[in-house]
């Protein structure tokens, strides 16, 4: 196997995603030589020794990235400028720092203001995921065969980028890369306006269980069951979700709502031609979905 990319891999945040680097660069040599992992919490902490996942488990983040060559940043993207704060003045002179978060304009207004000249800024996302999360939802196969995208803009140091794309590389992942705005537009329309949805359909069904008294949710059959799925994911993650890809969410909700309006003008008026014809086209997307392995 290859030398590890890494001396010492800092792992900021060891939940769904970062127990999940841990555990792929517990299982190929490749990856770093030391793996330290900070979280918040002493119970998550304690979880992280136990599972065995990290060489070094560190409950002060200055000191987690003391002497790191890459810092990657695995926590809720609202957490991001105070956890930077914390830890920037600590971070090793050319060190990479990277993150995970499921926005990427917000991770340039939090970080890049307070990353250290000499320490190189490559944001990523990848597109993989669970509805579960902490220490113990995370699985070295989570990223394999799965996109993550990354965002350098014009300064990004190019040999970091490199860096950061054979990690993802070595985790099984493709490589993308895109600029963060656009990132963020193609993620709200494919993973965040899905979630927004799944999470108001449940409060719709509940409300409607107290209007009914009826036990509405006990005849949730196939079609509420595998939309909501999602809608049992964190709230914390989501929250700050919602809140740091405001913009791009809010047009994807404006079209979605004019189209879902147009298909409920159809119902209304018996147009039975445009509602197949929107079935069909759902299907045939649904199908590519599956054509490529993304389903
Ligand atoms: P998670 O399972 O809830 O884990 C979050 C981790 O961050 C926990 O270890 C938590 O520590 C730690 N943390 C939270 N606030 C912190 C702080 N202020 N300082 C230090 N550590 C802190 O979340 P996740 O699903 O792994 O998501 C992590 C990131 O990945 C998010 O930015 C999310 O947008 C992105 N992402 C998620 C998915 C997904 O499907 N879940 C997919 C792609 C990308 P404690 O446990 O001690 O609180």
């Amino acid at each position: 196997m290859a030398e590890p990319l890494f001396d010492r891999l800092c792992l900021l945040g060891v939940g769904l995603i970062g127990s999940s680097i841990a555990r792929v660069a517990r299982q190929r040599s490749d990856i770093a030589r030391t793996v330290v992992a900070h979280a918040k919490t002493p119970a998550t902490l304690d979880r992280v020794r136990e599972l065995g996942i990290a060489d070094v488990v560190e409950a002060d983040a200055a000191r987690a990235v003391e002497g790191a060559d890459c810092v990657v940043f695995c926590v809720p993207v609202g957490a991001n400028a105070a956890v930077m704060a914390s830890i920037a003045p600590h971070l090793k002179p050319g060190a990479i720092v990277t993150d995970v978060g499921s926005t990427k304009m917000s991770v340039f207004r939090d970080l890049a203001p307070l990353t250290p000249k000499g320490v190189h800024l490559v944001p990523a996302h990848p597109m993989a995921g669970t509805e579960f999360s902490g220490p113990d939802a995370g699985f070295a196969e989570l990223f394999q065969g799965r996109y993550v995208i990354i965002t350098p803009v014009a300064e990004t140091d190019p040999a970091a980028v490199e860096k950061v794309r054979e990690l993802w590389n070595r985790c099984g992942s493709m490589i993308e890369t895109m600029d963060p705005a656009t990132h963020d537009k193609v993620v709200a329309i494919v993973s965040h306006l899905p979630h927004l949805l799944a999470f108001t359909i449940c409060s719709t069904a509940d409300d409607l269980a107290e209007e009914t008294k009826e036990q509405v949710l006990k005849f949730a059959a196939s079609g509420f069951r595998d939309f909501t799925r999602i809608a049992s994911s964190d709230p914390t993650m989501w929250r700050d979700v919602f809140l740091n890809n405001r913009e791009a969410l809010l047009e994807m909700l404006a079209r979605f709502t004019e189209d879902s309006q147009a298909l409920g003008r159809a119902v209304r008026w018996g147009e039975a031609g445009f509602i197949e014809d929107r079935i069909q086209r759902g299907r045939k997307i649904r199908k590519g979905l599956i054509d490529r392995k993304q389903a």
